[in-house]
C-alpha cells in the first residue's frame, strides 16, 4: 500500500488564507497592519528569489512589506546598525535576514542583535530558550512547518514515538522541542547515534533534517509512520538531459512510500511552510507587540 502524500503546498496556501482573514481581524482592533523587515545583503541567487516570494507572499496576506538589499560589502558594523534601527521602527513588528551573509559578518552576531520580540525566524537564543522551556516563543519557522504537516496527519501527537535525524538549532533541535511539546516520546538522532536504521524504525513519526540526499531508506520506516522530510539536497539528473538537476530530499521517497502511512514530497512539502510560518511568527509578534490575543485572531 502507498502512503498518503503530505501536501505542503496546499496546507501552506490554507494557513496563509488563514492568515489573511487574522490580519483583517489585528488591524480591527490595533488601527494599523503587521509590518515585515526581510534584509538581504549581496547578490545570492537563491536568497534573492526566497526574498522576493517572501515580499509577494505578505502583501497577499495584506502585511506591510519592508525590504533593505545592501551591496555584498557592507560591513557588519552598518547592517548591525540597520537591525538596530529596525528594532527601534514602531512599524516593524518582525525582522528577518535573510542568511547566509557575506564572510564578513558573523551570523550569530546578527542574531544576537535582532529584538527578540521582533525575531520572526526564532533563531534569538531568548526564543530558543523559551521554546526549550516550555514558554510561549517564536519559533523557527521550518520546524514550525514541519510539526504542522505532522498535525495535518495526527490531530493529536501525544505518547507517539517521535524520531528526529538532525540536531541543528536551526531545524533538529526545535523540531525536537516541538514535538516533545506536544507530548510525543522524542529521540533525536545525528552523526553519531550507533544504530541509525534501527533508530528510526521506532518512530511513529520520522523526522529527517539531514542534509545528505536520500540516505533514510524504505526499510528504515516503519510501516504506517508518517515522514517528514526536511532535507533540500539538489543532485545531478542525467536522466533529465546533459547538466540537468532535481531536488530531493532526506529520504529515499520512492522506497518509503511503499511503508509509510503518510509522507512529504520534495520539494511540495515542508519547504512551502517555511514563508507561511514566517507570515504567521510576524503576525503573532505584532499582537504580542499591540496587546492583541494572537490566538482569538488565528482561530478566526
Ligand atoms: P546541518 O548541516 O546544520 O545539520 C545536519 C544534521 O544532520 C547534524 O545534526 C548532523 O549530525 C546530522 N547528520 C549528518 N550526517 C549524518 C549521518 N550520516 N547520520 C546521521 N545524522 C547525520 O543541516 P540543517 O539542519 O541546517 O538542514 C538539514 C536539511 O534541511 C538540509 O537538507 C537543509 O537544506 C534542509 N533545510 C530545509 C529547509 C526548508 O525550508 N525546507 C530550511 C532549512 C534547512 P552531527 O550534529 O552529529 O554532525
Amino acid at each position: 500500500m502507498s502512503a498518503s502524500i503530505i501536501d505542503g503546498k496546499t496546507v501552506a496556501t490554507n494557513l496563509r488564507a488563514d492568515i489573511a482573514k487574522a490580519v483583517k481581524a489585528f488591524e480591527k482592533q490595533a488601527g494599523r497592519v503587521p509590518g515585515l523587515a526581510v534584509v538581504l545583503v549581496g547578490e545570492d541567487p537563491a536568497s534573492k528569489v526566497y526574498v522576493r516570494n517572501k515580499g509577494e507572499q505578505t502583501v497577499e496576506v495584506g502585511m506591510r512589506s519592508i525590504e533593505h538589499k545592501l551591496d555584498a560589502s557592507t560591513p557588519e558594523a552598518d547592517l548591525l546598525d540597520l537591525v538596530r534601527t529596525l528594532n527601534k521602527d514602531p512599524d516593524v513588528d518582525g525582522i528577518l535576514v535573510q542568511f547566509p551573509v557575506p564572510d564578513q559578518i558573523s551570523q550569530q552576531t546578527v542574531i544576537d542583535t535582532i529584538d527578540p520580540a521582533k525575531d520572526v525566524d526564532g533563531l534569538h537564543p531568548l526564543n530558543a530558550g523559551k521554546l526549550s522551556s516550555g514558554m510561549p516563543a517564536l519559533v523557527s519557522c521550518t520546524p514550525l512547518g514541519s510539526l504542522l504537516l505532522a498535525k495535518s496527519v495526527h490531530s493529536n501527537l501525544s505518547g507517539l514515538e517521535a524520531v528526529v535525524v538532525g540536531r541543528s538549532n536551526l531545524v533538529g533541535k526545535p523540531v525536537a522541542q516541538l514535538l516533545l511539546g506536544e507530548n510525543c516520546t522524542v529521540t533525536i538522532a545525528h552523526s553519531r547515534t550507533a544504530d541509525l536504521p534501527a533508530t528510526c524504525r521506532r518512530a511513529d513519526i520520522l523526522v529527517a533534517a539531514v542534509g545528505r540526499p536520500e540516505m533514510i531508506k524504505g526499510d528504515w520506516v516503519k510501516p504506517g509512520a508518517t515522514v517528514i522530510d526536511v532535507g533540500i539536497n539538489r543532485v545531478p539528473a542525467p536522466e533529465r538531459g546533459e547538466g540537468k538537476s532535481k531536488l530531493v530530499g532526506d529520504v529515499a521517497f520512492d522506497e518509503a512510500v511503499k511503508v509509510a502511512g503518510a509522507i512529504t514530497p520534495v520539494p511540495g512539502g515542508v519547504g512551502p511552510m517555511t514563508i507561511a510560518c514566517l507570515l504567521r511568527n510576524t503576525l503573532q509578534a505584532a499582537c504580542l507587540r499591540a496587546g492583541v490575543d494572537f490566538e482569538s485572531v488565528i482561530s478566526g
